[in-house]
């Protein structure tokens, strides 16, 4: 599959959901492998915030992001705290909690 990204005199240029390859990074088996288990660090969505561009969706790197009506979800069966998403979240729309505290 061909992906084109939108480019200018600096490289490539990611401005929102729209210049993101169409399917997340989660596919296939990794419905299979429970990854909270791994968590010491939560990221919890602020709805006040979040513009619902789906971008942290598309850099999750398992399926522990969900629409839910057309808003993001985190299933925390799923999520191993990686915080990938809080990191390329545009709003700052997703606050990193310290598991278990
Ligand atoms: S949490 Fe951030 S990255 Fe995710 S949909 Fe909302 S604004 Fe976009
Ligand atoms: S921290 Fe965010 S990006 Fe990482 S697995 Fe959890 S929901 Fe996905």
């Amino acid at each position: 599959m061909l992906i084109k990204f939108r480019t200018d005199k600096k490289g490539v240029k990611i401005s929102g959901a729209k210049d993101m390859p169409p399917m997340p990074a989660s596919l296939g088996l990794m419905n299979w492998n429970k990854t909270s288990s791994w968590r010491n660090l939560k990221p919890i969505i602020d709805y006040e915030k979040c513009i619902d561009c789906f971008i942290c969706w598309k850099f999750c790197p398992e399926p522990a992001i969900k629409i839910v009506d057309e808003r993001p979800v985190i299933d925390y069966d799923f999520c191993k705290g990686c915080m990938l998403c809080a990191e390329e979240c545009p709003k700052d729309a997703i606050a990193t909690e310290v598991e278990g505290k």
